[in-house]
């Protein structure tokens, strides 16, 4: 058996650091079993999905060192390997199911859906719905069909009794199928939901091993009966440990910056962030802690990942790296910072912005100086502003934060708006209420617009230096946060209203 592996992300938003670390273990254990690796892009959520977050997420995995047999951008033999490009596939499939009785068209309303959600909850019961509660009696679903209603098509689930899971690194699994509801396999619009796309082309590509985040496990016993339905052999399953943050809580982009894109910027060495990944539940057995991607996948062996959660730690990260940076020799070190500080793209967004305000080359870097570093050197001095006190100050920035948060595609026309109308929510003049998002981003004002400077510096490092600036002050406390989302609430739905009615 050639070994297969694959890693599927959902290009709905900046490459995460997860997507990273869980390519690099199916890349990993490919490698060692001299098989191979592929990139499947799940595009299925249509909504969500866009063609600048696939590019992305390709560029990140690349400029980390990795690298497809067959995928999206490099073809193969199993392709497309986009799912939005396999549609009709899905459709045969589905039909299959729905010929043997392993499935059914479900015509329930959203109304019905709920009544039945609350009944459970009101009850105490858990909240899977199941076969039992949604198959309607057999008129009733004539005359809907026959009005032509919508549907959606549900895979058949037992009842109750348990269902055991294989995972490479846990060993048996057992799962109650009451806890499992009667998943919709294809939507009422014929798109395949990820269960469905995801079990056929994994069968499909020829899959061996499924290695992904343990978030997955409850969806195991749902692809497993739709292995068991088509009659094919069953994937091997590793669920790996989730990625946490410092204080143990999951890795979230509220907490700590997730996109790889973040530490490309930060000026991290690919190589120490990809061998920082393969420290992630996973040691050399040696225990060394600096090793190259190919010495990794020499000694690689999956059951030495530990299922404790592995902490991603920026401090830790930036060791690793200053442990690659100081191998290099000065040429070395010019040269790739050279390449780092000048990438052509994004020097020339810049120019732009700089070329209209300088007079000499030397008056650039005082003006862009906050293109190149990383977090901004401030104190609480800095903020000063007749317009704000040190209350209205924090609030000012963690509103703009949460602001900065909600936006999905980062452009200078969607911060505007929204920072704009937090001004105008506040009662806040806009110059005056830009002021501190200047010192938290650039670290001064005298500098080019705030609004382009977080354009072009994306949102996780315009987001993080936000985040910085409000630790300088002193920070939100837990209570404090509490207290201030309650404000916020209110103020964030003035404000969508007003950006609805704007666009
Ligand atoms: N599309 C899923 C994701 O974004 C893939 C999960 C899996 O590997 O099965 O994580």
């Amino acid at each position: 058996m050639t070994v297969r592996t694959r890693v599927a992300p959902s290009p709905t938003g900046d490459p995460h650091v997860g997507t990273a670390y869980i390519a690099l273990f199916n890349l990993a254990f490919a490698r060692q079993h001299g098989g191979q690796f592929i990139l499947r892009i799940e595009d299925t959520d249509q909504q969500r999905s866009t063609p600048e977050s696939e590019q992305a997420i390709l560029d990140s995995l690349r400029w980390l060192g990795m690298s497809w047999d067959e995928g999206p951008d490099v073809g193969g033999e199993h392709g497309p390997y986009r799912q939005s490009e396999r549609r009709e596939i899905y459709g045969d499939y589905v039909q299959q199911l729905l010929d043997k009785g392993h499935a059914f068209k479900c015509y329930r309303t959203a109304e019905e859906l709920d009544a039945m959600r609350n009944e459970r909850q009101a009850a105490g019961n858990s909240m899977a719905l199941k076969p039992s509660d949604l198959i309607l009696p057999d008129d009733e679903i004539a005359r809907r069909e026959a009005e032509g209603a919508p549907y959606v098509v549900r895979m058949k689930v037992p009842e109750e009794g348990v269902c055991v899971v294989d995972d490479m690194l846990r060993g048996p699994i057992e799962l109650d199928w009451s806890q499992v509801d009667a998943q919709i396999l294809m939507k009422s619009d014929g798109m395949p939901t990820y269960h469905l796309a995801n079990v056929v082309d994994d069968h499909l590509m020829g899959i061996t091993h499924v290695i992904r985040g343990e978030e997955w496990i409850s969806s195991a016993p749902k692809h497993k009966l739709l292995y068991d339905y088509f009659g094919w052999d069953m994937v091997h399953l590793c669920h790996m440990p989730l990625l946490r943050n410092p204080d143990k809580s999951k890795l979230s982009k509220r907490k700590n910056p997730t996109s790889i894109m973040f530490y490309e910027r930060m000026g991290f060495m690919p190589e120490a962030l990809l061998n920082y990944l393969g420290r992630m539940g996973w040691s050399m057995p040696d225990e060394r802690e600096k090793f190259t991607r190919d010495e990794m996948f020499s000694h690689f062996d999956i059951k030495r990942v530990s299922l404790g959660g592995p902490v991603f730690d920026m401090e830790k990260l930036r060791w690793l790296n200053s442990l690659w940076l100081r191998e290099l020799d000065a040429e070395g070190f010019a040269a790739k910072y050279a390449d780092w500080a000048f990438k052509p793209e994004r020097t020339l967004a810049l120019i732009p912005h700089i070329q209209p305000r300088v007079e000499t080359f030397s008056d650039v870097a005082p003006l862009a100086g906050h293109f190149l570093s990383g977090m901004t050197d401030l104190t609480p001095a800095s903020f000063e502003h007749k317009a704000f006190d040190e209350e209205s100050l924090l609030t000012a920035l963690q509103y703009g934060l949460w602001q900065l948060e909600e936006i999905r595609h980062w452009d200078v026309e969607e911060i505007k708006g929204r920072l704009f109308a937090l001004a105008g929510q506040l009662d806040i003049k806009v110059r005056d209420f830009l002021y501190p998002f200047f010192i938290a981003i650039a670290g001064t004002s005298a500098t080019i617009s705030v609004l382009d400077s977080m354009a072009l510096l994306g949102p996780d490092m315009s987001r993080a230096r936000v985040r910085h600036a409000i630790q300088v002050l002193g920070g939100v406390g837990k209570k404090k946060a509490k207290k201030m989302e309650k404000d916020y609430r209110a103020i964030s739905a003035a404000i969508q209203e007003q950006l609805n009615t704007d666009a």
